[in-house]
């Protein structure tokens, strides 16, 4: 199906009601009711340009294609959840009938910090509405290469982890600098798995970068690498929190600064993630945002205390940008060598071991990930999970992945994996998530049974 190059955008709203951590937390209903108000007031719904779509429910498989939830897909999952990740999924259909030309959904809860195993919620997220639109994407359309470009102030670890050893997933982040915020991750030396280098880029930035440095960022490293790289689809995880009134960050990001950077990352789909600045940032980045996307004048968008001129970067950190950027250049200029290099030194398989912290719900997990080095396809993966809640047990898990495209080689040893682990009482649940079937299969080693989506 032909996507139409010009035609409307599509936009869908969904401020989730029902759902919130807490009745004060910053991640609640009214980051969108006042964008709404804004938005309306702006006239954007009466214009031929914008088309709103009304959100619907993402199914329980469309989540376990990208995420292992422990011990189910519908333990961690609110109606609330399904309608933000539905709403992607309208989006992207949309899209590929050729109805719009782009769109963007305002929804929350957000995404961005779930990893592929879910035994909870970490960073507001429980599970990641930008991973679950790209694998539906790619399962309905067909769709090979694709690139996320997370411009949240936070790193978007959980979109990391998901992509990491996928060589057709370019993932760039940029955030402030994990040493001065939550998630404390996102350094330049975390670049993907051996099979997929310099696939995951970070971009960590000084607190107080202004307009100047993220455009400068865009401009000299973005830009470029997605014309290296040629994606079939560019998807935008939109953070507002780079903003200069945001009250979890330290950025100075304005809402023209952020209008524009939509305008030259011209993005297929954007996915709202966080921003907490309900009444001072949102309406006014969001709304630039829109208009940008349906190629309107946004020059009038401004917040109400902006004033130009205000936010000057110092030579430090305009310094500090340059050598950042340069240094991934490098890595970028350098990738396929990167890869050889790193498959040179492995066996048959890649291994490495993790520690994921639970913000929300205090839940410490530790991971062992093994990846098939595989002549013929990517590889299939194991993680070996287990996570603790205070000072017992929570849940521990045994999950099996099957890339697309997987040998038979693999396909055989991994259905020996999870058969292997099925009665194995270390471990309560076993996963099989096979790709190229679209199956999802989980065993309860305690009850005996067994779950198919
Ligand atoms: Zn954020
Ligand atoms: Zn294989």
């Amino acid at each position: 199906m032909a996507r139409s190059k010009t035609g409307k955008t599509g936009l869908i709203f969904f401020p989730a009601f029902d759902w919130a951590i807490s009745p004060t937390h910053p991640e609640r209903e009214e980051r969108l009711l006042y964008t709404r108000d804004q938005i309306f007031e702006e006239g954007l719904m009466d214009l031929p340009q914008i088309e709103e779509y009304k959100p619907r429910l993402a199914e329980m498989k469309d989540v376990a294609r990208v995420h292992f939830c422990v011990p189910d897909v519908e333990a961690q999952v609110t109606e609330a959840h399904l309608i933000a990740a539905g709403s992607t999924l309208t989006l992207a259909d949309a899209m590929e009938k050729g109805e719009i030309r782009n769109g963007f959904a305002l929804v929350r809860p957000p995404g961005h910090h779930s990893m592929r195993v879910v035994h909870g919620n970490r960073g507001f997220c429980n599970v990641n509405n930008m991973a679950i639109m790209v694998e539906y994407l790619r399962t309905k359309y067909g769709h090979k290469r694709i690139a996320i470009v997370d411009t949240d102030v936070h790193h978007g670890d959980g979109s990391q982890d998901i992509f990491w050893h996928d060589p057709n997933v370019l993932f760039i982040s940029f955030h402030q600098d994990g040493r001065t915020l939550y998630p404390g991750s996102g350094f330049t030396n975390e670049m993907g798995g051996p099979q997929a280098l310099a696939r995951t880029l970070n971009v960590p930035l000084p607190p107080g970068t202004t307009d100047e440095g993220i455009h400068y960022v865009l401009d000299e490293l973005v830009l470029p690498i997605l014309k290296d790289f040629q994606p079939d689809l560019v998807l935008n995880s939109a953070g507002q929190d780079n903003h200069y009134t945001d009250p979890l960050a330290n950025m100075r990001f304005s809402a023209q600064g952020y209008a524009l950077l939509n305008e030259k990352l011209s993005p297929d789909l954007c996915v709202l993630e966080g921003g907490y600045a309900i009444e001072s940032a949102l309406p006014y980045v969001n709304t630039g945002i829109i208009q940008a996307m349906a190629g309107l004048d946004y020059s009038h968008v401004r917040e109400p205390d902006f004033v130009p001129g205000r936010f000057v970067q110092s030579q430090e950190m305009t310094r500090e940008i340059e050598g950042t950027v340069q240094h991934l250049q490098e890595i970028w200029e350098e990738r396929d060598a990167l890869v050889e290099g790193a498959l040179a030194e492995l066996g048959d398989f890649y291994r490495r071991r993790k520690r994921i912290f639970y913000d929300t719900d205090m839940i410490n997990e530790s991971q062992e990930e093994a990846v098939r080095i595989c002549p013929d396809c990517a590889g299939y993966m194991t993680i070996a999970s287990s996570a603790q809640r205070g000072y017992g047990i929570l849940n521990s898990a045994y999950c099996v992945s099957l890339p697309r495209g997987a040998c038979s080689s693999c396909r055989e040893d991994a259905r020996e994996e999870y058969e292997e682990h099925v009665g194995d009482r270390k471990f309560g649940y076993v996963y099989l998530q096979d790709k190229d079937r679209d199956t999802f299969r989980s065993f309860n080693n305690m009850t005996r049974t067994q779950k198919n989506y």
